[in-house]
């Protein structure tokens, strides 16, 4: 079986599952308030058709996945999607990226059904602050956070979308709380991605800054976590918390991308920072046999862009990061 390797002898072996671009918050960076263009419900793929695009990706190499969305604890019975991908030859590695909202009720399933770790979004621990940002919640937020660390899941990781002079002044706060909690901490760069990364771009903030900011308040030593990921950590020394730095801007890590997304409507996306697009839906639609739709897969992975060209052509994304899968 052929795999899948583009064409700057880059392995893919991880693919970012969107199970749904619909989300119950409206983050200002990613889905502002009043967004409209969600793909018509009847375009989503099926239980059965993700199953079966995953399984294609596993015969050809993939070996973990990542369900994310728009927010996948949206989807209807997201647990019973879980346990399909897990029961899936060569997946070794599922994992979930949440707001948490929905999380206090469904970290237990979610973990029967074969999630072993999970990425929480969370840019603030100011109940106000979290509101004007995203419009919902915190309290559910903190209530799935302890749920899914009683749950047994494991690493619970924090992603913070780092933000000048909006929540930059909540970093060595959130690190505590992470290091109280035994979660592991993460900042994100923010990336020009629709009309909602353009205004995230506004507030910018390079990575090493808050790493040197950090530095002086916590003894950094260099680490590393399993994940796949490209995040760059850093530990406390003596203590358990890690601290990684995800820089899409200041540090790219396009030669080591090992990823591809696909969309919940069906559409892989070779690059989040690019606009090429290989639609799947119609060939699961209409018949195609398991070589066709393997195929397809090898196509667009061969035609998998160098790099993202956020910083040249910081317009060229419009789509909703929220419709891609963060
Ligand atoms: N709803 C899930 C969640 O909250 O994790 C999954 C989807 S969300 C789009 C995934 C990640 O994308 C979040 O961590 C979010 O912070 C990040 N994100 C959204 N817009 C972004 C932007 N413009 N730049 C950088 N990261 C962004």
């Amino acid at each position: 079986m052929p795999e899948l390797i583009d064409s700057f002898d880059r392995k893919i072996e991880y693919v970012r599952l969107s199970v749904t671009d619909r989300c119950n918050l409206r983050c200002f960076y990613c889905l502002p308030k009043g967004s409209r263009s969600f793909s018509p419900r009847e375009n989503c793929l099926s239980d059965e058709e993700i199953e079966r695009l995953i399984t294609a990706f596993a015969d050809l190499g993939v070996s973990r996945v990542r369900i994310t969305g728009g927010e996948p604890l949206v989807r209807k019975d997201l647990p019973s999607l879980i346990r399909r991908l897990d029961r899936i030859a060569g997946i070794q590695d599922l994992s979930l990226s949440t707001n948490a909202v929905l999380l206090g009720d469904s970290a237990g399933l979610l973990k029967d059904a074969g999630i072993r770790r999970i990425n929480v979004s969370l840019d603030t621990l100011d109940p106000d602050k979290f509101t004007r940002l995203t419009g919902g919640r915190l309290a559910p937020v903190l209530a799935g956070l302890m749920a899914a660390k009683a749950a047994g899941l494991s690493p619970v990781k924090i992603n913070v979308l780092a933000l000048r002079g909006i929540n930059d002044d909540e970093f060595v706060n959130i690190a505590h709380f992470c290091l109280e909690h035994g979660f592991t901490l993460r900042f994100i760069e923010a990336m020009p991605v629709g009309k909602g990364g353009s205004r995230a771009s506004e507030h910018y903030l390079d990575l090493r800054r808050v790493k040197d900011n950090l530095a002086g308040h916590f003894d950094l030593v260099p680490s590393v976590m399993p994940g796949g990921g490209p995040a760059r950590y850093v530990k406390v020394r003596n203590s358990p918390l890690h601290i990684g730095f995800i820089t899409p801007i200041s540090r790219h890590f396009c030669a080591s991308c090992n990823r591809i997304r696909l969309s919940a409507d069906g559409i892989i996306y070779p690059c989040l920072g690019q606009d090429h697009q290989y639609p799947l839906r119609s060939l699961l639609r209409t018949g195609s046999s398991d070589t066709a739709l393997k195929n397809a897969i090898l196509h667009a992975v061969k035609h998998k862009p160098l790099k993202h060209e956020f910083r040249e052509k910081p317009w060229q994304v419009i789509r909703f990061m929220s419709a891609t899968g963060g």
